[in-house]
């Protein structure tokens, strides 16, 4: 998508060049990094994937971490881990990406949406708890947008309960909820270096967890549930000798991509303080609009703001969202909606999920637009972004 197209009232857009809502940002110390490993003997299963998770593990605090070739494969991983199986029911938000519920499709199990609080937008710890049944076994909290979800509310009740508490922090690379850092805190805890979030590797996840039980299973469940280790072997023919174990898959990233990550987890501070400023500025344009409301910030955790997502108030304004949202695009500002809650996608209607099971989450669906934030974009982009919120809303404004 480019310029050229023509703005409200036929106007000039506030921007001529298309902005997206979130990109990379790949500068020439990665690219070296690439280089250096591609002349090196490994490619794969070298020491850029050890030095990547070890580095990940002490950023998060946690003791382990294995990366995985995506986020979902790392949730899938996660879920084979706890031992998710037919017959399971596992609690997750509907306010997510499919992926969050998927992996507990890929176990057998079944997905329970419980809903969100409408002021966090996270899955609400109550909603949550009236879900709970001899079935559960397991929750997967997501930490919308970067915003650490209810952690110690949900701990409580999964320790009560005998649950594992797999947390998806695909948005929330260096948040913190209560001075610990989301990776350090829950029985598993998934990240995805998809180039939109916070530092990327093409495609690529991780789970950190501080359980050695969990930390082994996702090695082997990574690659074909097979083992080389004397000691979890049955027998022992030789040194050529391993054992398939169970059924695992070939989730394996590359060392390639291990050393995309590993370069640009050295920029991640720079990074999410680019985010908070920027954020920081929608807040400062927005936080007096009886038009939109900003998103929540909780006092005691620290967002690391993956999503920054206005919320319409429609009674306020005499456009849609679909009128509010082609017109921002038709200014050349690349906004997106995240998410169309998972209960509603086709393939869970066909199973069954009702339109109207996760009421607060269906009608933050129909107000929500996301802007662009990302680490690439200026002062000025977001000065952009402003102005054509400011002029998109005052056309609509009652
Ligand atoms: C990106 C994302 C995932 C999946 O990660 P991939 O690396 O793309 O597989 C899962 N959950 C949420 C909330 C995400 O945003």
């Amino acid at each position: 998508m480019s310029g050229g197209k023509l703005a409200i009232h036929g106007g000039t857009p506030v921007r001529s060049r298309y902005l997206p809502y979130g990109r990379q940002l790949i500068d020439e110390e990665d690219i070296q990094s690439v280089i250096q490993v591609l002349q090196s003997d490994f490619l794969t299963t070298g020491p850029a994937i050890e030095q990547f998770e070890a580095e990940i593990a002490s950023y998060t605090g946690a003791k382990y971490a294995v990366a995985f070739t995506s986020g979902t494969a790392a949730l899938h991983g996660a879920c084979y881990a706890a031992g998710i199986g037919a017959g399971d029911e596992v609690i997750t938000s509907p306010m997510t990406f499919a992926a969050s519920a998927n992996c507990i499709l890929y176990q057998g199990a079944t997905p329970v949406f419980a809903d969100i609080d409408p002021r966090t937008y996270n899955l609400d710890p109550k909603r949550l708890a009236e879900k709970i049944t001899s079935k559960t076994k397991a929750i997967i909290p997501v930490h919308f947008t970067g915003q650490p979800a209810e952690l110690d509310e949900m701990i409580t009740i999964a320790r009560e309960l005998n649950l594992v508490v797999i947390e998806d922090a695909a948005h929330a690379l260096g948040a913190k909820y209560k001075h610990s850092s989301i990776g350090s805190i829950g029985d598993m805890t998934m990240f995805s270096f998809h180039p939109v979030k916070h530092i990327t590797t093409g495609e690529g996840g991780l789970i950190t967890t501080n359980n050695r039980l969990y930390y082994e299973k996702l090695r082997q469940f990574r690659s074909h549930g097979i083992t080389r280790d004397p000691e979890h072997m049955l027998e022992n023919h030789g040194p050529w000798y391993y054992e398939m174990q169970f059924l695992g898959y070939n989730y394996r990233l590359t060392d390639i991509q291990a050393a995309l990550g590993i370069s640009q987890l050295k920029k991640i501070e720079h990074f999410i303080n680019l985010r908070k400023k920027y954020a920081a500025m929608y807040n400062e344009a927005f936080r007096h609009s009886d038009k939109i409301q900003i998103p929540y910030q909780s006092t005691e955790s620290e967002s690391s703001w993956h999503l920054y997502i206005i919320a319409l108030h429609l009674e306020k304004l005499k456009g849609s969202r679909k009128e509010i949202f082609e017109a921002l695009l038709k200014e050349n500002i690349g906004v997106n909606v995240h998410y169309i809650p998972v209960h509603l996608l086709p393939y869970y209607q066909d199973l069954g999920y009702k339109r109207g099971i996760c009421p607060n989450a269906e009608q933050l669906y129909n107000r929500m637009i996301t802007l662009p934030l990302f680490q690439g974009m200026s002062e000025q982009d977001v000065q952009d972004v402003i102005r054509a919120v400011n002029k998109v809303l005052d056309h609509y404004s009652k």
